[in-house]
């Protein structure tokens, strides 16, 4: 065959992650409650508040990119003023599914759409956005540069790019605590709620796997960002990155 073993170990990583979260979009919500006792939440609102979209009528565009149900981009929305809209861009047609009624309930779908895509090639022009979200989602993208690349290119010069995803617990105490509820509880939620422990199993390992914070900032700034920066939540359990394009 033409491919390398690389590309194929990737594309079976791309399948994996589709299998989670086909299995799960509807009660993905509650998957997130019960797997983070409630603070993806408070995480979620630390990466609003840094996002900061304008309260007033001026347009501001952002991609939520592997934004599943809407979370973000409805978080987003709900902080902003009349000219903010989002576009949730998502490799999976279940989430974006879930995620359009949701906003149509909601009275947000005026403002927040939903469009298929891989963030590896985002289906969006150059610098046509205001601002760039990805959250947990970057864990599951097989090239992270490629991603990084796109988010790069999508943004308008002046615009942010912020990422929220599960890092390095650095408190020692609470690593073991974080090891024993990340290897033993979650793929037991998982099976519990989605009959399915080993794609859960996977996800606790593609957090392992996951670049420190230090390494990933120097990956966002190899994409072409500037004055990268990011903040531990949670002793580590999560960062935000966050990167300008100039
Ligand atoms: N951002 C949302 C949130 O915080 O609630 C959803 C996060 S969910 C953990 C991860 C999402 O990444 C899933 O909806 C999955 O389909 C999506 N995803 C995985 N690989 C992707 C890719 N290559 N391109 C775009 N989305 C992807």
């Amino acid at each position: 065959t033409h491919f390398g073993f690389k590309d194929v170990a990737l594309d079976d990583k791309q399948t994996l992650v589709n299998d989670v979260f086909h299995s799960v979009a509807s009660r993905y919500d509650l998957m997130n409650d019960l797997m983070s006792g409630g603070l993806h939440r408070a995480w979620k609102n630390v990466m609003i508040t840094t996002l900061n979209p304008p309260r007033s009528d001026a347009p501001f565009a952002l991609l939520d990119v592997a934004g599943g149900t809407g979370d973000i981009s409805f978080r987003a929305a709900k902080a902003a003023g009349a000219g903010f809209n989002a576009t949730v861009c998502d490799i999976n047609s279940d989430m974006l599914s879930v995620g359009r009624e949701r906003a149509i309930a909601r009275h947000l779908d005026h403002q927040v759409s939903f469009i298929e895509g891989n963030a590896e090639a985002l289906p969006f022009p150059d610098k046509s956005y205001d601002a760039y979200t990805i959250a947990f989602g970057i864990r599951n993208v097989p090239r992270i540069d490629l991603a990084l690349k796109e988010a790069h290119r999508v943004l308008k010069p002046g615009s942010r790019f912020l990422c929220l995803e599960f890092s390095t617990v650095d408190v020692p105490g609470l690593a073991k605590i974080y090891d024993l509820f990340s290897f033993n509880v979650i793929p037991q939620i998982g099976r519990a709620v989605t009959g399915d422990a080993e794609s859960y199993q996977y996800l606790v390992e593609s957090i392992r796997k996951f670049p420190k914070p230090t390494v990933f900032a120097e990956m966002i700034r190899d994409a072409g960002f500037a004055r990268v920066s990011y903040q531990s939540l949670s002793g580590g359990i999560v960062a935000l990155h966050s990167g300008w394009r100039l």
